[in-house]
C-alpha cells in the first residue's frame, strides 16, 4: 500500500484541548506528552484525539515515554468511536528547541521497524517553550529522514 507523503498535520479542536490541558497543569520541570491517534489522507495527516501521559509515562527533564497501557487503552476507543488509529506522538521540549532530539528520532525509528504496529510514517509534534508561550512544530519521521511538515491547531474546545 502506498500513501502520499505528509505535508500537513492538523489537530482538531478536541485533540488540541487535550494538549493544552496538559500544557497549562502539567509540571514542566519534566518532559510531557502523549500519543496521537487520527486518518491519514492525501498529504494531510488529521488527529482527532491526542493523549495524556499517563500514569507510568517517563518523565525526565529531557526525555518523554509515554505509558503504553494508557496508549493502548486510549487507542482502543479512539478506533472505536471513529476509526481513528496511532499515527504519532507529541511532547514537550520545557527548555529546547520544538526539532526532535536524538533519542526522539531513535523512537520513532523503533516504531517504524516494529512490523506489527505498521507505520509508514511517524507524525511528531513538539512543543517548546518561548518567551512565555508555547510554540509547536510538526515533523514526520521515515527510515532515515525526518522532516518538518505544516501544524495546523484548530481552537480548542471549552
Ligand atoms: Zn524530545
Amino acid at each position: 500500500m502506498t500513501q502520499q507523503p505528509v505535508t500537513t498535520v492538523h489537530l482538531t479542536a478536541q485533540a488540541t484541548s487535550v494538549i493544552t490541558t496538559e500544557l497549562r497543569t502539567a509540571d514542566h520541570t519534566t518532559e510531557t506528552g502523549g500519543i496521537l491517534l487520527g486518518h491519514h489522507t492525501h498529504d494531510t495527516v488529521t488527529i482527532h484525539h491526542a493523549g495524556a501521559p499517563g500514569p507510568d509515562a517517563v518523565r525526565t527533564p529531557t526525555y518523554f515515554l509515554r505509558d503504553l497501557a494508557h496508549a493502548q487503552a486510549l487507542a482502543d476507543r479512539a478506533f472505536t468511536a471513529d476509526g481513528s488509529v496511532w499515527v504519532g506522538e507529541w511532547h514537550t521540549h520545557p527548555t529546547s528547541r520544538p526539532v526532535p532530539s536524538a533519542r526522539d528520532i531513535a523512537t520513532y525509528r523503533q516504531l517504524l521497524d516494529d512490523p506489527e504496529l505498521g507505520f509508514h510514517s511517524v507524525i511528531a509534534v513538539i512543543l517548546a517553550r518561548s518567551e512565555r508561550r508555547w510554540v509547536g512544530a510538526a515533523w514526520t519521521a521515515r527510515h532515515d529522514r525526518i522532516t518538518p511538515v505544516q501544524l495546523r491547531l484548530d481552537d480548542p474546545v471549552g
